[in-house]
């Protein structure tokens, strides 16, 4: 099965002359989605696609009469101001729109066709979130963090037996995701460490990144029916940078036994930019199990799976301090990874989470788990880089961090690279921190 097509031609070059740079994250290959409007304006949101530093219009292109049949009637889907209806559409109309993209923002006979007038520079706009989040499913789909963690707690036994079997995961809080540079205030709750009898409540003094992948549910399935492998892929719409904010005293005192709670509700931030299945096709490598590890359980395998079921997206996390920002430094690279490492693909997630007939919705959001790569520079959490904030790092102003101050600011940025394709990027995810907002009743 071939999923490439002319759309991937690394050769593509468009009239949009940014969109042709090298290192450029939105060339003609990737066109990602987002929900944006012009900055400080009372515009309605509507949909747009990257391309170089500019944005696609869908709400206008929608209106040009410039497309028909199946592109047309997803560039008019995708001219609301969240993406969810033209997400429920399914991989047919994405691609007809894809296609459509392609041809008309190419250099060549049919370039332009008055769509310059469609365009609006990233630089002038605002983003939202792409989709009405009906839920949210946090899974922990890295096999290498969760040793890491397992380490810190349970050091003669690291990972627990069932994570080799079964996909884990937790319902999430979807009301508090919210869009890549909005900052959130420090988060409050208790803790308890051993030399105390009753718990303190305050602010969190381990405040954490994790970096992961979103993953948007494209056309949901109805309650009581299951997805299965073979189909699962055709129910995710595509990928984005997630930051799974995470206090690590709240946590380690309220997990058990229910999991994580005020720990991880207060923020996720989302990048703006959803990158399509299809876009990413190039990029698709073999899921493989280590040699003697548990193969997947029929219901989460499939040759598809096997053969290309993965993802090599590579990752980074980058860190700026108050002092950084005031003295006009950039941010510092404190991680790298890649999605490739993960125990568990986005298919396996989907077929595992609707097995027992659990109903997906289109805009519906999966995390992937925080993607530790398997040595330490790869851990993908500031628990795993410090062991436990034994180990604090070392910036490159001679600060050091063990857990994030307020005023910090963390990026995740993502993208993929190979000889024979386009490089094509995720744009950015950024998030600071804000002082606690104490409430004000005594604590
Ligand atoms: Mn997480």
């Amino acid at each position: 099965m071939s999923l490439l097509n002319s759309t991937h031609d690394p050769l593509l070059r468009s009239w949009v002359a940014s969109a042709n740079s090298a290192g450029c994250d939105f060339p003609l290959q990737n066109l990602p989605f987002a929900s944006f409007r012009r900055q400080g304006s009372n515009e309605a949101f509507r949909g747009g696609v990257a391309i170089g530093d500019q944005i696609l219009d869908l709400a206008a292109l929608a209106a040009s009469g410039t497309l028909t049949g199946a592109a047309q009637a997803a560039a008019q889907a995708g001219a609301q101001p969240r993406l969810n209806a033209l997400m429920a559409m399914g991989p047919a109309a994405w691609s007809a729109l894809r296609l459509a993209l392609s041809e008309g923002l190419r250099e060549g006979p049919a370039a332009q066709r008055g769509w310059q007038t469609l365009l609006v520079a990233q630089d002038l706009a605002e983003y939202g979130l792409p989709a009405q989040i009906g839920d949210y499913t946090d899974f922990y789909t890295s096999v290498y963090h969760a040793t890491n963690i397992g380490a810190l707690f349970r050091p003669d036994n690291p990972l627990l037996p069932n994570y080799k079997w079964v996909p884990i995961g937790y319902h999430g809080r979807a009301s508090s995701i919210v869009p890549s540079g909005q900052a959130f205030h420090r988060p409050i709750g208790q803790t308890k460490t051993p030399d105390v009898e009753v718990p303190r409540v305050g602010p969190s003094q381990r405040l954490d990144i994790e970096l992961e992948l979103g993953i948007f549910v494209g056309p949901g399935n109805a309650l009581g029916e299951s997805v299965p492998m073979a189909e699962a892929e055709d129910h995710v719409f595509g990928i984005c940078l997630l930051n799974d904010w995470s206090a690590r005293d709240l946590q380690a005192w309220e997990y058990q036994p229910l999991g994580p709670f005020l720990a991880k509700n207060f923020a996720t931030s989302l990048s703006p930019w959803v990158v399509t299945m299809e876009a990413l096709a190039p990029f698709r490598v073999p899921f493989q199990r280590p040699a003697g590890d548990p193969q997947p359980q029929p219901y989460l395998d499939s040759e598809h799976n096997r053969a290309a079921g993965a993802f090599d997206i590579q990752l980074a996390v980058d860190l700026q301090t108050a002092a950084m920002r005031d003295a006009s430094q950039s941010h510092a690279p404190i991680v790298q990874t890649s999605y490739r490492h993960a125990y568990w693909t986005v298919a396996q997630m989907v077929a595992h989470h609707t097995v027992g007939g659990c109903n997906l919705q289109p805009g519906d959001l999966l995390g992937s788990g925080t993607l530790s790569g398997p040595t330490l520079d790869q851990a993908a959490a500031l628990i795993e880089l410090t062991r436990g904030g034994q180990h604090p790092l070392a910036l490159p102003n001679g600060e050091t961090r063990t857990w994030l101050q307020d005023g910090d600011s963390v990026v995740l940025r993502g993208w993929c690279e190979k000889a024979g394709a386009a490089r094509i990027g995720f744009g950015r995810c950024e998030g600071s921190i804000l002082p606690a907002k104490i409430p004000s009743q005594a604590m």
